[in-house]
């Protein structure tokens, strides 16, 4: 046993004096600095290199594994991989954080101080980005052969300030230093065509061959990104797409003076790289993100196509060597640019492409708001993808063929089923494209699955039976338990042994001693000690002092009415209001914590920031409720901030109006490190109360169909306005200018809406609400009763790890192996 522990002590010497020199040795040839003048951002830089190194060997082995086998790859397919910072992810899954601490250490530079000089590669809005970041992860934790595929976008998610309580958007800058993670790859690069003409070739054989000669063409260039599993047993690869013009400079306009005109074709084609979602108001707007889409389901379809021929010969095994995921329908242009792939490079009869094409693709929704799925107006499908056009009429014209010989054909339903919505001025359906392209669809929690068959997919559903499927969405317990909550986590690795994060299954074990006064003591000293270093955050950005023996409640996400934020700020306002009237009662000494972005053009949701502030700023001033209640709007919500704020939350609020929440994979992340969850039966809510048990979550409100009636029979809200006098006199507040003094009109038609149009059933669901949250007070009173519900969340929050959902899309969707992690 002491030799035992003498030898790794001896070894972990060794390892940190190895990772030591080589820091030193990156600092000096790579970074080109010395001890002396390095910067943290220096060091940041020199250890990332030693680590991307020890990446990159098993990277390359990897790759020449996947080859030499020549085993199926699977394609992810997203617009968006919120990936937040590397360093200690890259760190964690190579198993050298510790000696990679020990090392800096010895160099007198601080691991953690390094750890937050990495900007956040924020290349998402929200969930469906993160979601790709946590697949990546799981992908090559559980050794699939397998590559992300989405852009480079010079500027990520806009950076968020509150000013005057008003969200304000600043440029991101994540490349502004560099990025020590990538490898550029000039030699693979890609034409994009737009625009042009299509030439039909008569054939000898009688048949037509078509010829797209487009009218502009942008290059799309490869920048790789290593992603490493869990202990580093595979490596994968994102493949990012930058633009470029492929006549970067026109020398001719340059020397005759007109030196910007010059530069009008690169301008033009980096365009198509510049931003997440350029603004999408304007026509120009519109079309630069329809560029964006093809751009990159271009390249990544020429790349892999590419690389199948080389390693397989011929087109026609595609199918059985290739699974492509298209996440969300922003790449369901891939089924076109495939099928033209096929056919008019390849001459693949079109049957068979058809047949390979659907083999080959699966498709995930993510929303079932029908303004979200996304349709593209066909004037402007013709002009920029003319070819495109025509093979989705084609795929169109034999699908409503196909369908009209079925029985229960009618007109009403062949409109519903077809790729083209006649209905809004002729637009181009993508959702419909991806379902047809595509061999399984699949739903993101088992409630949005079951209502994808009976709202957007019903008719086609009707039509193409049995290819909805679902599969709930999970999260790499990597980041969200052992890298956020290095504390906790070996806690629960002294109860379930060190395969823990091998096997999410294990946390099982917790349930055991969930009820053990020993073991609840050490986990709520382990959550204290995040909530203390969360109130130290919350005081060093905003000055505000919170108790962390406080209860935090905690709703991060972005802002949007579904999201029902406002709720939370009522049932605020309620308690402040009942508080100021009895100041002296025995009060739960609570902090609600608000933290997300609002679309830069979403006027309702910045307004419900904005209010979110202003009754922060009058409830923190105001010093009745002092040490009872505070509010704080964290800005610039992002992965790195999610991380400190998950780990210290005690109450999670999943409040959205139920039918409207695909999955969320916030509430996982949080219920996992031992928040309780308030929420209402929607997305993965459903599913998380199954494994939690009933009694260990808080639930609340009108469920999906409840929803659905009540909206039927109307969306006023003064009924149920009438009904409680709580709600009454909140509302009141808010509207008559209580919360905005210096500007009193300010949210009367955010509570009319509220009163008249209440779309999101914030006011039917608000006494519901209220009541729950007084359940939470009953059971934060008993703290032997709070801590065993908080490790049974724990406990059984082993299913969403996303190496189960990996497993269920290897094993249902793609068809490929998975070998699950761990020694040996
Ligand atoms: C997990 C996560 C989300 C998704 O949160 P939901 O509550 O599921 O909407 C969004 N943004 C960030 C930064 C995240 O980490």
């Amino acid at each position: 046993m002491d030799i035992k522990v003498e030898d790794r002590a001896a070894s972990d010497a060794d390892a940190a004096a190895a990772i030591k020199e080589a820091i030193l040795n990156k600092l000096i040839y790579s970074v080109g600095k010395s001890l002396e003048a390095a910067s943290s951002h220096d060091w940041f830089v020199a250890t990332a290199f030693v680590a991307r190194d020890r990446i990159v060997e098993r990277w390359l082995a990897s790759i020449d594994e996947v080859n030499r086998t020549g085993r199926k790859q699977v394609y992810y397919l997203s617009v968006e991989f919120l990936i937040g910072r590397l360093l200690f992810d890259a760190l964690t899954n190579m198993e050298m954080v510790e000696p990679t601490r020990a090392a800096l250490f010895a160099l007198g530079v601080d691991l953690d101080e390094l750890r937050e000089v990495e900007p956040d590669a924020a290349l998402g809005n929200g969930g469906l980005g993160r979601l790709a970041a946590c697949f990546m992860e799981s992908l090559a934790t559980l050794s699939i052969a397998a590559f992300g595929y989405g852009i480079r976008y010079d500027h990520g998610l806009f950076r968020q300030r509150i000013k005057d309580g008003r969200q304000l958007e600043y440029p991101e800058e994540w490349l502004a230093f560099g990025n020590p993670w990538e490898f550029q790859r000039p030699e693979v690069d890609y034409e994009i065509g737009f625009g042009g003409r299509i030439e039909a070739e008569h054939q000898p054989d009688g048949t037509v061959k078509h010829v797209w000669l487009p009218g502009e063409t942008v290059e799309a260039v490869a920048y790789d990104t290593p992603i490493a599993g869990w202990r580093g047993a595979h490596i994968n690869t994102l493949r990012l797409w930058s633009a470029r013009a492929p006549d970067p400079l026109r020398l001719d306009k340059f020397n005759s003076g007109d030196h910007v005109g010059a530069l009008m074709d690169q301008v033009r084609a980096e365009s198509i790289s510049k931003v997440l979602y350029p603004g999408d108001t304007t026509p120009a707007g519109q079309e630069l993100r329809l560029r964006q889409e093809f751009f990159f389901a271009s390249a990544s379809l020429q790349d892999l196509v590419l690389r199948h021929l080389r390693q397989h010969g011929g087109i026609l095994s595609l199918a059985d060597k290739v699974a492509i995921q298209l996440n969300d329908t922003h790449p369901a242009i891939a089924v076109a640019e495939l099928m033209r792939i096929l056919v008019d490079l390849h001459d693949v009869p079109w049957r068979d492409a058809w047949a390979i094409t659907q083999a080959t693709f699966g498709y995930t929704n993510h929303t079932l708001l029908p303004e979200a799925l996304e349709t593209w107006p066909v004037p402007l499908m013709e002009r920029l993808l003319p070819r495109h056009m025509q093979i989705i009429y084609l795929i169109n014209a034999i699908h409503l063929d196909q369908a009209s010989k079925l029985a229960d054909s009618t007109g009403e339903r062949l409109a519903a089923i077809s790729l083209i919505d006649e209905a809004h001025g002729r637009r181009v359906r993508m959702g419909h494209l991806a379902f047809l392209g595509s061999h399984k669809v699949n739903g993101v929690s088992r409630l949005h699955s079951d209502l994808l068959k009976v709202t957007v997919f019903r008719e086609l559903d009707a039509v193409l039976p049995g290819r909805i499927t679902n599969k709930t969405n999970g999260v790499t317990f990597r980041r969200w338990l052992k890298e956020a909550n290095p504390g906790l986590t070996s806690l629960l690795t002294e109860v379930v042994g060190d395969r823990l994060l091998d096997d999410a299954r294990l946390l099982e074990k917790v349930a055991a001693v969930a009820g053990d006064a020993a073991f609840q003591e050490r986990y709520a000293a382990e959550r204290r000690a995040n909530k203390v270093a969360l109130a130290k955050l919350v005081r060093h950005r905003l000055g505000i002092k919170i108790d962390p023996d406080a209860l935090f409640d905690v709703q991060i996400k972005r802002i949007h009415e579904y999201k029902r934020q406002i709720l939370n700020i009522l049932e605020t306002i309620a308690v402040y209001d009942m508080i100021r009237a009895q100041p002296m009662r025995d009060w739960i000494p609570r902090v609600k914590i608000f933290s997300g972005k609002a679309a830069a053009s979403y006027a309702t949701a910045k307004l419900i920031i904005q209010l979110a502030n202003d009754v922060a700023k009058i409830v923190n001033a105001d010093p009745t409720v002092r040490g009872i209640l505070k509010v704080v709007f964290l800005p610039n919500y992002n992965v790195s901030l999610a991380e400190r704020i998950i780990p210290a939350a005690d109450l999670s609020e999943q409040i959205s109006t139920a039918g409207m929440e695909a999955s969320g994979t916030g509430n996982m992340k949080l219920a996992l490190n031992g928040a309780l969850t308030i929420g209402t039966l929607d997305g993965a809510n459903v599913e998380i109360r199954e494994k939690v048990g009933a009694d260990n979550i808080f639930i609340f409100g009108l469920t999906a169909e409840e929803v659905e009636a009540h909206r039927h029979r109307g969306i006023d809200g003064s009924d149920a306005i009438n009904r409680s006098a709580k709600l009454a006199e909140v509302l009141e507040a808010i509207a008559s200018g209580v919360f905005s003094p210096d500007e009193p009109d300010r949210y009367r038609g955010l509570v009319d809406i509220l009163i008249h149009h209440d779309y999101f059933m914030v006011t039917a669901d608000f006494e519901s609400y209220y009541e729950a949250q007084r359940a939470v007070f009953r059971r934060w009173r008993d703290k032997r009763s709070w801590w065993r519900a908080a490790a049974l969340n724990t406990a059984h929050m082993g299913w969403f790890s996303s190496d189960r959902t990996i497993a269920e899309y290897a094993k249902d969707i793609w068809d490929v192996p998975v070998k699950p992690p761990g020694r040996g």
